[in-house]
């Protein structure tokens, strides 16, 4: 019973208007009281009777003994006190002999009026006067019951059956039906949409990603679009995740298979000749090799992303550090005929890690390398620009097509799969490592490339980070 969102919610609405309701019932109720409807009733009848008493009067009947008598039954009659009163403020007439005497003096002030007056032994009246021609005055009170006791009254009841209760009654049923069917569908607009994520979410533990149509109030379509946001990285974090352990199988199968065969071949005999026993241990010691790089790599980025590693900073010479990394690769471009370019401008010392940089720089040189042809030009280039430094890294070699441009990033990924593993020992994670060190640094890495028109890798690592203090000073 009143589990759900939108039965709390309806739950509320309807508390919320019978409390309504009640606080109106409550503010009629005192509003009668201070305001008593009976006085209004008495005070109509005293001046229906004050009129009839006054026409008596002024027809000259009322010495007549017959029409006192009248007047004194009407006065029992409707439990009211007639008086008339001379220009003096003498009785000339009371109906009730016994009772209470009046301030004629506060009477005097209200004639012709009505209102509250208090006789001498403190009776609250209400009542009505006017003149009788030629100097009198006519007096009509009604007593005035005190406090609550009007509620037992039968005028009261009869206002309050008549008067008030019905219009209220069926206002206020109006209301309710109403406010019930304005709750009912405010509380579906509210917690329907909330139904759907709850749906969406079980399906994803289902293996079924839908994402949802935002609606209702603007909260919970921001929480829709949120959740929509949240599938869309779960969805793809699962497949990468599901693409990494494929590529991590894949590239370890590779040399596995390598080093298996070669080593059943040895255990097999079919391979007897010593040269071609050393020629077997050596490919399985380089796939040995190859799969101890590809575990280091893997650890290191698995490292990066639990976010443990730790930057091992010292001031760098970021030229230095680059004529270094490039004497290490000229070899290799000699080898491929490919010319190794410098220009760098005076850089400032900068505070960061130089084995980890290096390895980023010598990564990039060493791309460029394998994938510019041979006669072609790799430039390294270095300066300053406002707020960080600019490490240029420029080939003139295939280019890689803009559709990849954003992905060769990505772990494992390579633009020519096909290019095989035969020397190459390359495995997609190059770049992932580079990107992941560079903004350990607070840099980043931007690549612009044509197709057939070489590629311009830029890394940019910030200022903040530079010691201030010119190499050459
Ligand atoms: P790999 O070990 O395959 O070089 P990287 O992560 O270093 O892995 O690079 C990812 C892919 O980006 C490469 O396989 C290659 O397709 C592309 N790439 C990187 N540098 C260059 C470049 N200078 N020119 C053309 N393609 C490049």
């Amino acid at each position: 019973m009143f589990r759900t969102l939108q039965s709390r919610l309806w739950l509320t609405y309807v508390v919320l208007i019978l409390t309504v309701l009640s606080i109106l019932a409550v503010g009629i109720f005192v509003y009668v009281v201070r305001h008593p409807v009976v006085d209004r009733q008495t005070l109509q009848q005293l001046d229906v009777t004050s009129r009839v008493i006054k026409r008596l009067f002024e027809q000259g009947k009322f010495r007549n003994t017959i029409t006192q008598r009248r007047i004194e039954n009407l006065s029992e009659q409707f439990a009211m006190r007639i008086m008339i009163f001379d220009v003096e403020g003498r009785e000339i007439f009371d109906s009730d002999q016994g009772a209470g005497e009046f301030n004629w003096r506060r009477l005097q002030s209200s004639i012709p009026g009505r209102g509250l007056i208090r006789d001498d032994h403190n009776q609250t009246w209400l009542f009505t006067t006017q003149k009788l021609r030629p100097d009198n005055t006519l007096f009509l009170a009604a007593p005035r019951q005190g406090g609550l006791s009007f509620l037992r009254s039968p005028q009261f009841r009869e206002v309050l059956r008549d008067e008030f209760l019905p219009p209220f009654i069926r206002a206020g049923a109006a209301a309710l039906v109403l406010a019930l069917i304005l709750a009912y569908g405010m509380s579906r607009w509210i917690s329907s949409p909330i139904s759907d994520i709850t749906h969406a979410a079980r399906k994803v533990t289902e293996g079924e990603y839908h994402a949802i149509d935002p609606q209702g109030p603007s909260e919970v379509r921001s929480l829709t679009r949120t959740f929509n946001e949240m599938l869309h990285q779960v969805q793809t974090s699962q497949q990468s995740q599901q693409d990494f352990v494929a590529n991590v199988s894949h590239e370890l199968k590779t040399p596995l298979t390598s080093i298996q065969g070669f080593a059943q071949a040895m255990i097999d005999g079919t391979v007897t000749d010593v040269e071609d026993m050393r020629q077997s241990a050596r490919v399985i010691q380089d796939e040995a090799q190859r799969m101890y790089r590809l575990v280091l790599d893997l650890l290191e980025l698995a490292r990066y992303d639990a976010g443990t590693v730790q930057l091992d900073r010292t001031n760098v010479d970021l030229e230095q550090l680059l004529v270094q990394t490039m004497d290490k690769l000229s070899l290799q471009a000699d080898q491929k005929g490919i010319t190794l370019l410098r220009e760098v401008a005076h850089l400032p010392l900068y505070h960061g890690d130089p084995d980890r940089l290096s390895q980023v720089f010598s990564n990039m040189i060493d791309n460029a390398i394998k994938y510019t042809p041979s006669g072609g030009e790799v430039k390294v280039t270095g300066k300053v620009l406002q707020d960080r430094v600019e490490i240029g890294i420029v080939d003139t070699g295939q280019g890689i097509p803009a559709h990849e441009m954003e992905r060769i990033f990505d772990r494992f990924y390579q633009v020519d799969k096909s290019r095989g593993h035969d020397q190459d020992p390359s495995s997609g994670l190059g770049l992932a490592i580079a990107r992941e060190i560079v903004q350990t640094h607070g840099g980043s890495i931007h690549v612009r490339s044509e197709p057939e028109g070489g590629s311009q890798f830029l890394v940019y690592l910030p200022l903040t980070h530079a010691v201030g203090v010119d190499r050459d000073e």
